[in-house]
Order: structure tokens, then C-alpha cells, then sequence
């Protein structure tokens, strides 16, 4: 039984580890590569891994770093079954074709503004690709045993992570053995309002996890706690609180938070704006899966719809969207993306900031973004764009401050303020375990390096007992 990883591996995008058992080839999800350059272009090489022998890939949940490449693997030969929850289906549905008219979208650009050096430039897929792709999704319900190949068993076991999200559980049969093994996919936190807590993992003999915040704690306050005192600010200025969220899971726990705050007394009614097309449908397919949510259908249904209510507008077109420029205050805006790297929310900044009466606040969930937030707070921090903000003397771009998450050299300066030096020491922090981890797997599993150079997979082989690194390829 061999594991070969080719993504996620040192980097927290492009999921897809390949399982080679019992003869049996599959795949265990197949996300698109993203964030900086050298990452996005590994989605545009040729696979060394033969999709087109590869006859069944499970996807765990819909977000396109675990889902966005299967279009593109279409490209490359793959014409198997692709197997996961009905929910999932439906938000695969949803953010494919989104992704494949931004593919689109791009290279129209480029090709009108004359900026690539492909003449012309391509999409990495289109809309066509993204439907013929869907037409191989095959749907399996949480919990139910089914056979995905002759000698090996799956079954979906809800993550908590987002609406149709799930673990894979695998029996393999394995040299007259049974081998158990469990993907975590994302995993959900506990406690979460709207999603249900991460089942419990079954005893397994090998469970591959997916961590991209690992090494952080969450903090302890519930998610409502935090926001409360926001909307109390915000209904208290008659200010508008602008919320950059993910369409889907983010975008619907921000909503629910919001109405249970009234509901609860702490605040009187206040009217909630979701302005982002996906957000909307994305409401639509949760209160159409009840039992995959911690709510009761009953708080899903008719006017009093948790999710949607009187307080609630949906923006849908790019109109409603523009109305909402000469919005007055008290408001919650809800938009996307939620990495505020593109989308409408961009709009609503450009529209608000900068002036220093502005009567905007931010709810920024990212944590680079927190500390840009410590920046902008500082005394000489006056001014902040969309595009960036001002630190002491120095001017920051919002992607400089992105790079403090990854221990850039854009805080070493001299002049810099409270907030970047907290995000410069917790850098230091979240290296030191992985540099132990590294130097223990250098010497203890032999010699193999880990993690891997970039662009590299990681082939993990059970051939000579325990599953253990074989030579990268
Ligand atoms: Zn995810």
C-alpha cells in the first residue's frame, strides 16, 4: 500500500494524496493550488501520476482548495467517478462554476490588457469543463459502507467543517490483511454555531489530517462573544460593520450570530446585507439539509428562517450591490471574498475609506489582517486603502502584511509598530516545532527529507511493514 501526497505538503493548498492499494488506484480530493505564483503554476504542469488511470476520487468537502482542480483533471485524461455528499455536491456545483467563469475572467483581461506572454492567454479551464466535470459526481450518504473498489470499503463521517464536509474512512484490503485508514480532510472546530461538532475519529491504522492552523489555539471566547461587542458598537455609532466572509459556511454562521443577538434581547433589531451572489445560494442549499446543521428544521422554515428573516436582504446583482454605497448606519455588511482578495467586498472600502470620519468598522477574521488591524490603530496610523494601510512612517501594502503570517522580512523594521512585532514573534514561535519536527524526521525516518522540496510529491510505502517515506519523486 503506497500514499503519495501531490499537494498540501508544505503548503496549505492543492490537496490530492493518491492511494495505491490491492491493486486499486483513487484519489482523496483534488484542489487547485493558490496564493503566490510559484504555487499557482504548479496547477498548469503536466501530471506525472496518470489520471487517466484512476478510476475513483472522493472529495471530502467542496472548497476549491480541495475540489478547484477536477475540472483541469479532465484535461489531463481522468474520466472516473467522482464520490461525495449530496451537500457537497451541490456546493461543488456552486463554487466550480464560479471558479471556471473567474478562469475566464482572467485571461480575458489579460488578453485585452496585454499582459501575458501567452498570445493567448488561456483559461486553466472554462465553464464547459466545469459542467462535463459535474456529470461525474456520484453522491454516498454519511455513514453508509459502500464499495468503492473491489478490495476497498469507504464511508463518509461528518468533519464539522462546512455544510456537506466529511472525514474518509477506507478499508483496504491489503496482503490477506485489513488495513483501516481515516483522511480528515478541513476539520471544524466544536462549539461552532450552525455546524455540528467533528465526529469522533474510529480507531484506525493510519489517519492522514489535514492542518493548516495546527499550531494555533483557538481562542477560548465563543465566536458570538467576540462579535456582540462590534454590534453593540456599531448599533451604538450608527456606523456600518463591514464583515469580509467566505460565501459559503462563513458568510451563514455570521448571519445566524447576528439574528441571535437580537433574538436574545442583548440588541434591538438592525437590518443585515448579504451582498455576494455564491453566499446566496449557499444559504439556499443550507436550509435545504437541516439534519447536516446543529439547527432544527423548524427554525429553517417560513418567515422567522433563521438564515433568512425580515432583517435579512440579499444583493444579488451587481445594482443591489451598488445601492448599498449610500447605506446609512446601523448596518451589517456581509460580503466576499473573505480573504478580501477580490470580489465585491473590495467596492465597499474603496467606497468608505479612506477619511478619517469614515463611520466604518472591521470585523477581520484573518489573523494577518488582526494584526494590520493592531497597525492601523497605531498613533500615527491615519490612513488605510483597500490596497493598503499606514504603519508608523512606512506605507504597507495589505500583501506585506500578509507575509508577516509566513515570517517575511516586511516587520524587521526599525520603526515597527506593536502590532507587527506581535505577529513578527508569533513567527517565531510557529517555526521552532517545525523545525524539530523536520530535524527528528530527517534522522529518524530514514533520511528521507520532510517536508518535501516544492514542487515535489511525497510517496509513503507500506511494502517492508509500517507505512514510511520512500525516495520523493
Ligand atoms: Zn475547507
Amino acid at each position: 500500500m503506497d500514499l503519495v501526497f501531490l499537494g498540501a505538503a508544505r503548503t496549505v493548498t492543492g490537496s490530492k494524496t493518491l492511494l495505491e492499494a490491492h491493486g486499486q488506484r483513487l484519489l482523496v480530493d483534488c484542489g487547485l493550488f493558490q496564493g503566490l505564483k510559484e504555487l499557482r503554476l504548479r496547477n498548469w504542469t503536466q501530471p506525472d501520476w496518470a489520471p487517466e488511470r484512476i478510476p475513483n476520487l472522493l472529495l471530502t468537502h467542496a472548497h476549491i482548495d480541495h475540489s478547484g482542480f477536477l475540472p483541469r483533471l479532465l484535461h489531463h485524461g481522468f474520466r472516473g467517478r467522482i464520490l461525495c455528499t449530496p451537500a457537497t455536491a451541490e456546493l461543488a456545483a456552486l463554487l466550480l462554476r464560479d471558479s471556471a467563469h473567474l478562469q475566464e475572467e482572467d485571461a480575458e483581461w489579460l488578453n485585452r490588457k496585454g499582459l501575458s506572454k501567452h498570445k493567448p492567454a488561456l483559461p486553466l479551464y472554462t465553464a464547459a469543463d466545469a459542467e462535463r466535470v459535474l456529470r461525474l459526481f456520484e453522491v454516498r450518504e454519511y455513514e453508509a459502507w459502500f464499495d468503492v473498489a473491489p478490495g476497498i470499503r469507504a464511508r463518509f463521517r461528518n468533519a464539522g467543517h462546512i455544510l456537506g464536509s466529511a472525514m474518509v474512512e477506507l478499508e483496504v484490503q491489503a496482503n490477506g490483511a485489513i488495513r483501516r485508514l481515516l483522511w480528515s480532510g478541513d476539520v471544524g472546530r466544536y462549539d461552532m454555531p450552525l455546524n455540528p461538532d467533528p465526529e469522533p475519529p474510529p480507531e484506525v491504522d493510519y489517519l492522514i489530517v489535514e492542518s493548516t492552523y495546527g499550531d494555533r489555539t483557538h481562542p477560548a471566547e465563543p465566536p458570538l462573544a467576540q462579535l456582540q461587542p462590534l454590534l453593540e458598537r456599531m448599533v451604538a455609532s450608527r456606523s456600518i460593520l463591514l464583515v469580509p466572509a467566505f460565501a459559503i459556511g462563513r458568510a451563514q454562521q455570521l448571519v445566524y450570530m447576528a439574528r441571535e443577538a437580537v433574538a436574545s434581547g442583548a440588541l434591538p433589531a438592525f437590518p443585515i446585507y448579504i451582498d455576494s451572489p455564491m453566499a446566496v445560494d449557499a444559504t439556499a442549499i443550507y436550509c435545504k439539509y437541516p439534519d447536516e446543521h446543529s439547527l432544527a428544521p423548524q427554525q429553517l422554515s417560513g418567515p422567522e428562517c433563521v438564515l433568512y428573516g425580515p432583517d435579512v436582504h440579499l444583493c444579488r446583482t451587481v445594482e443591489e450591490s451598488k445601492r448599498l454605497n449610500g447605506l446609512d448606519g446601523p448596518a451589517l455588511l456581509i460580503s466576499s471574498s473573505g480573504m478580501l482578495t477580490g470580489g465585491r467586498v473590495l467596492h465597499h472600502p474603496r467606497q468608505r475609506l479612506p477619511t478619517r470620519s469614515a463611520r466604518s468598522h472591521w470585523w477581520d477574521t484573518r489573523p494577518w489582517a488582526r494584526a494590520a488591524g493592531r497597525c492601523r490603530k497605531a498613533p500615527n496610523a491615519s490612513r488605510s486603502t483597500a490596497n493598503g494601510f499606514r504603519c508608523g512612517r512606512t506605507w504597507r501594502t495589505w500583501a506585506a502584511c500578509r507575509g508577516m503570517r509566513t515570517g517575511s522580512s516586511c516587520c524587521a523594521g526599525s520603526n515597527r509598530c506593536a502590532g507587527c512585532r506581535d505577529a513578527a514573534s508569533s513567527t517565531t514561535v510557529r517555526s521552532t516545532p517545525r523545525r524539530r519536527w523536520r530535524r527528528s524526521c530527517t534522522s529518524g525516518a530514514g533520511g528521507t527529507q520532510w517536508p518535501p522540496s516544492p514542487g515535489s510529491a511525497s510517496r509513503w510505502s507500506e511494502r517492508r511493514g509500517p507505512l514510511r517515506p520512500v525516495a520523493a519523486r
